[in-house]
């Protein structure tokens, strides 16, 4: 007789022994469950009860020896169709199960879709002066939720690391309320006017719309806007999504981290209004749950958010929008280690939506693939409007050491500086290390101080006083005593944004300066506030990392500085000129963006240096011409794949041999089952930083056309050391084409 049989993803399994699991459906449920729906399973010896999402139901004969499933969760699928052949799909690419891959499309960690009341509190007395009378750790809640108006207790109590007293005291002095939330929890605070002005493209940006507006409306595609920094790129966006929210389509806008700013949502939210969903992974889990449903619903038809917003549960999605598509940050660093922007080419296909991407510093792999036809391609090589691309100076550092300046800032980029200033202009300048010192060393004996749990070395932080490991974490307060040779000959050098910040505010000591990166932005929306008082010229000159490159405009900057642009270019990656490429022709292109000419600065030591001097010309087709020559000669991507296999443990000599071990067996598969598969392999050796908190790790790459098979080999080797108990405590890692080769 033939049973009803579901197969399962189940939760928490292991890579090396992910199958499909089979259950019986019990007569109760039968008429009920559907693909996509969420189920308990007991699973393994124990028959522990797991949460699974069935992912095929079918009729099967000789079933009686299945376990039943537990039982139904929902009686509404979870999941589209849609979602389950993605996960099936991406779980391959990555390596990882099922189930890891359905993680990233459900709202919770188990897909609950109820809203729970949920403990909240608010400020309901902001008066700043307050905060004197309040205790240290009250205060630490007041300046939260100055920040953010509003939190759940558990988030307030977990981010100020405080118990539920000292908001109770807050609440008594009448400070704080605290209330049960079950309405919609809005994170924006939305209180936009809706302007929905009419877009008047210019001739240029207007052909660029056309070509992908019949895309949109006959069967989608992939494509490329290829347009120069203040461009237009923005409001030939806004076209297109006028035109799939009046066909009722649904709509993907992914932004990098970075950009994703006040002045970019801003855009949308006036323009649609609630029709806006929010995604990005700083929300709280209560917030993205609220977004996700709104979704769900139909209520949102655009999501604006990060990486993880291509998950977006839509129904009818017409168009996915990538904007920066070259940023690392599409990439996911974590299981499931996959691209944003497959994904995005998957579900364009499936909905038949056209995928977008845009960039004026397109990746290599991008445009040569839009050059040869397999992406649509326009190009907006101009400026909107008068403004013209900034005039850029490149100062030669190592000449400005020999006419005795010692400091980061070139005397050129000072007296611009001081003229920026007079004439009431903004400027930005880029620095790529954070900190004060970078680079601490002894002078007797040469010896570097660097991290004991990680092989980096530390940075000094002066408003702390002490040396600080940007890996793990680790500080410790400076005796000025080498710790090998004991002498007192420390040397500090090396400059990160805290000295640069320092020796700014010695030369122009009444201009008001604001240092960004991750230290001063730790806080949720600080960065969003930080930007908006520039923005507001509430500072002259604002200096940072690789966080005030890119996206965004603000009209007063007239002038921008690289301090150091040699930084990214000595890595030993292959994308190196690339990054250096994209860093360098983002930040000029942050200046000048209205009527006045504006002026950048980069600073380098490698004044004759090819990247540098294509950046600084902003050409962008003569850096790609010659990058893609080196590429095809070096034989790396698009000529090839690249998988990362990373090994990390604890005990150096289990991921040294761990390594060892995958290598013999990929050569032993490689010469008989799989010798026909091409590959070159690379090490294995110990990583670039080869510790991290206290974890060892080694690293092998290999150099392969990526297939079936391929993935097929790399499975079995995988599957076969899971069984070796000698590495139980090794975990490895397996990256296609990533953006750090370890
Ligand atoms: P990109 O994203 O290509 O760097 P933006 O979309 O930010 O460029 O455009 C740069 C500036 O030019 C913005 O201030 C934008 O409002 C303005 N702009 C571009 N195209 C138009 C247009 N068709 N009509 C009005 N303003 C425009
Ligand atoms: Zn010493
Ligand atoms: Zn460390």
């Amino acid at each position: 007789m033939a049973n009803l049989v579901a197969t399962v993803a189940v939760d928490n399994t292991f890579f090396s022994f992910d199958t499909d699991y089979s259950y019986n459906v019990p007569n109760e449920i039968a008429s009920d469950i559907q693909v996509g729906c969420k189920v308990l399973v007991p699973f393994g010896r124990s028959n522990k009860l797991r949460y699974g999402i069935v992912i095929q139901l079918q009729e099967q004969d000789n079933a009686d020896k299945l376990k039943y499933i537990e039982k139904l969760c929902d009686v509404k699928p979870v999941l589209t169709q849609e979602m389950i052949l993605l996960a099936s799909w991406l779980k391959q690419k990555c390596f990882c199960t099922t189930y890891d891959c359905l993680k990233l499309m459900l709202p919770r960690k188990h897909g609950e879709l109820k809203s729970k009341s949920e403990r909240m509190v608010r400020l309901i007395n902001d008066d700043e002066s307050l905060i004197s009378s309040l205790t240290k750790k009250q205060q630490l809640v007041f300046n939260l939720l100055l920040d953010v108006g509003s939190a759940s207790v558990n988030e307030a109590c977990e981010f100020c690391d405080v118990g539920v007293g000292v908001i109770k005291n807050l609440e008594k002095q009448n400070i704080v309320e605290i209330y049960d939330r079950e309405v919609y929890r809005n994170p924006y605070n939305l209180k936009y006017e809706i302007e929905n002005n009419e877009i008047k493209l210019s001739k240029k940006q207007n052909e660029a719309y056309l070509t992908f507006k019949e895309m949109l409306d006959k069967d989608g595609g992939n494509g490329l806007l290829f347009g120069i920094t203040g461009s237009g790129k923005t409001q030939v966006y806004l076209k297109l999504i006028d035109d799939a929210i009046k066909d009722d389509k649904d709509v993907i806008v992914m932004v990098p981290e970075i950009s994703l700013t006040p002045q970019t949502l801003s855009i949308f939210h006036k323009r649609y209004g609630n029709k806006v969903a929010v995604i990005h992974s700083g929300l709280s889990l209560g917030e993205r749950n609220d977004e996700f449903k709104r979704l769900d619903r139909g209520e949102a038809k655009i999501v604006i958010g990060t990486r993880s917003a291509i998950f977006a549960p839509f129904h009818n999605l017409g168009l996915i929008i990538m904007d920066e598509e070259q940023e690392h940050t599409y990439k996911s660093e974590r299981t499931p280690r996959y691209h944003a922007r497959d994904v995005a080419m998957f579900r364009a296909k499936y909905n038949k939506a056209l995928f977008l991407m845009a960039s004026a510093t397109p990746s290599i792999e991008t445009y040569s693939y839009a050059l040869n036809g397999k992406y649509k391609l326009c190009e907006l090589d101009e400026r909107y409007g008068k403004a013209q691309l900034p005039k850029v100076i490149t100062v030669d550092m190592k000449q400005e050491m020999k006419n005795g300046n010692k400091s980061p800032i070139s005397m050129e980029l000072r007296n611009l500086i001081q003229e920026s200033l007079d004439n009431h202009k903004q400027t930005i300048l880029l620095i790529n290390r954070r900190g004060y010192n970078t680079f601490i060393a002894c002078n007797d004996c040469g010896h570097v101080l660097t991290c004991p749990n990680c092989s980096i070395s530390l940075t000094y932080h002066s408003n702390i006083n002490k040396l600080v490991c940007h890996y793990c974490g680790f500080a410790k307060g400076l005796d000025n005593i080498c710790p090998e040779c004991q002498s007192d000959a420390v040397r500090y050098s090396g400059y990160g944004t805290q000295r640069v910040e320092s020796e700014l505010q010695m030369c122009f000591p009444n201009a008001n300066i604001l240092r960004m990166d991750a230290d001063t932005t730790s806080k949720k929306f600080s960065h969003e506030r930080l930007f908006e008082a520039f923005s507001n010229h509430e500072y002259d000159i604002l200096i940072g990392t690789q966080m005030v490159a890119k996206g965004l405009d603000f009209p007063d900057v007239n002038l921008v500085g690289v301090v150091n642009a040699d930084n990214s270019l000595y890595d030993e990656n292959y994308m190196a000129n690339e990054r250096s490429f994209d860093l360098i022709t983002q930040v000029v292109g942050r200046c000048g963006r209205r009527d006045e000419e504006g002026i950048a600065v980069i600073q380098t030591i490698n004044p004759y240096n090819e990247t540098i001097e294509f950046a600084s010309e902003q050409d962008y087709k003569s850096f790609y011409k010659n990058e893609i020559g080196m590429r095809k000669l070096m034989i790396y991507p698009p000529f090839c794949d690249i998988y990362s296999i990373g090994f990390v443990s604890e005990s150096e000599s289990h991921a040294a041999l761990c390594s060892k071990k995958f290598f013999d067996i990929l050569v032993e598969l490689n010469s008989d089952e799989y010798k026909d598969v091409k590959i070159v392999v690379l090490g294995p050796t110990p990583a670039k930083i080869s510790k991290i908190n206290n974890s060892y790790r080694y690293r092998l790459a290999i150099k392969c056309k990526n297939s079936k098979n391929v993935r097929n080999m790399i499975t079995e080797i995988l599957k076969s050391i899971s069984k070796m108990r000698d590495y139980k405590d090794v975990s490895i890692s397996v990256d296609l084409n990533p953006y750090d080769l370890m």
